[in-house]
């Protein structure tokens, strides 16, 4: 017979780029471990969700955050949080997912492109034939409560113990939905979060005393690490070498009124001597309206998807971002100074206070104030640089290798 190579599946969703991004970290941290087990990243709810709104989760994710100032996505989060949110979404999920969910776990191949977004699934079957996931590994607040029923319901049919684990990527605040009784382990970033966890698992009905729940970090890719100088980096981003540069980010969906802020911030670097990248992610929109004002100009980069984001953080002397807990974790591990120009209701408010408390930026609500905030760091290396120091205080730059060589250690033999 031929055994077939172990298998961790992580089960995402592309709401926000945050949650693929620690996914790719962790399989990229696990294959530097244990080269010879399979990572397989997945979509569930693109993939596997069937059904509007499932299917669309998404698309519906960047209208509810960019809806009249997050109106809608505070109601939405809100709304989860309540036990009649869980049990709604329980059963919604139990009533149009459920088939297609036990596909997902059960499916014996891989997705080999797993840093491809929004691309097809580029689905293989190892030669040995393979076999489902030895390990589930849930990257995603809405991954939790079926997927872990269904996996007990597997291991009841096959005779597997197929260890669950959770790996909170949000920070300074999080859904409830994160956490779980029935996860045989939950990964949180933050003190706050760990009390949280403890206090959820507490709460449940077959809970746990929360001792399952640790404390790590929040896993972003090694390459934040800085490994060069400030002016190498500023070389591959290809920058002037000479001026303090400043990055503008709204997450993976270039959220948070990106244009207006970027447009601010162009301003200040052209009055205080600076230059500017603004990385628009998937916002195609914002990526077309900047280059337009921008094209010709010098001094201005705009990107849209980059996949050499540690590149640019790197190379940054100062950041402007929405509130996602990804870039802050990143801009912590690189140390930059950080402006935060938007957060999305409940969900990213922990984190504005994160940055805030570690006395490395704060949340400014107008783009004027943010222009004000730019040119002053930019005149002023000296208070630059202290950010910075504070910044890397609270970076966890390990926590993707340590995260990893927990899943590897929980992995049935
Ligand atoms: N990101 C990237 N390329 C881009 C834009 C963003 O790799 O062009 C990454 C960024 O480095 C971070 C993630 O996408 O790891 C965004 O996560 P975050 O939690 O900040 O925000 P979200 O998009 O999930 O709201």
């Amino acid at each position: 017979t031929v055994l077939s190579a172990k298998k961790i599946q992580f089960l995402i969703s592309d709401t926000g780029g945050g949650h693929r991004a620690s996914a790719l970290s962790l399989s990229s941290s696990i294959s530097k471990l244990n080269p010879e087990v399979i990572c397989d990243v997945v979509d569930v709810y693109t993939t596997y969700g069937n059904v509007f709104p499932f299917k669309d989760y998404p698309e519906l994710y960047k209208f509810m955050t960019s809806f009249a100032d997050g109106i809608l996505w505070r109601w939405f989060y809100e709304g989860g949080e309540t036990e009649l949110g869980i049990l709604t979404n329980r059963i919604l999920t139990e009533i149009f997912c459920r088939d297609s969910f036990k596909e997902c776990l059960s499916r014996v191949g891989y997705n080999r492109s797993p840093s491809v977004k929004d691309g097809p699934e580029d689905y293989v079957i190892p030669p040995c034939g393979g076999s489902r996931a030895d390990m589930v590994v849930s990257v995603h607040p809405l991954t939790q409560d079926l997927p872990l029923k269904l996996c007990s319901e597997l291991d009841s049919s096959d005779g597997h113990r197929t260890p669950f684990v959770t790996v909170c990527t949000d920070l300074g605040s999080a859904s409830r939905s994160w956490f779980h009784q029935g996860a045989d382990c939950i990964v949180v970033p933050t003190k706050v979060l760990e009390d949280k966890a403890k206090l959820v698992c507490r709460q449940g009905a077959a809970g746990h005393d929360g001792g399952r729940v640790k404390r790590i970090g929040l896993p972003i890719r090694p390459e934040f690490m800085p490994t060069k100088t400030k002016a190498e980096y500023k070389a591959d981003a290809g920058v002037d070498e000479g001026k303090p540069m400043v990055l503008v980010v709204g997450g993976g969906d270039g959220m948070g009124g990106i244009v207006e802020t970027a447009k601010a911030v162009v301003a200040a670097a052209k009055r205080d001597g600076g230059t500017v990248v603004v990385v628009c992610g998937s916002n195609k929109e914002a990526k077309g309206n900047l280059e337009a004002e921008y094209g010709a100009s010098g001094g201005v980069k705009v990107l849209g998807y980059t996949t050499e984001m540690a590149t640019y953080m790197n190379a940054a002397d100062v950041l402007v971002t929405k509130g996602g807990p990804g870039t802050i974790a990143e801009a912590a591990c690189v140390g930059v100074a950080t402006v935060i120009s938007s957060f999305l209701p409940g969900q990213e408010e922990g984190n504005v206070d994160f940055v805030s408390d570690g006395g490395w930026g704060g949340f400014i609500d107008n783009n004027e104030g943010i222009g004000e905030e730019v040119g002053r760091l930019l005149r002023d290396d000296g208070e630059r640089k202290r950010r910075g120091e504070k910044a890397k205080k609270m970076g966890r730059g390990e926590a993707s290798d340590e995260i990893a060589k927990l899943l590897l250690d929980m992995l049935p033999a």
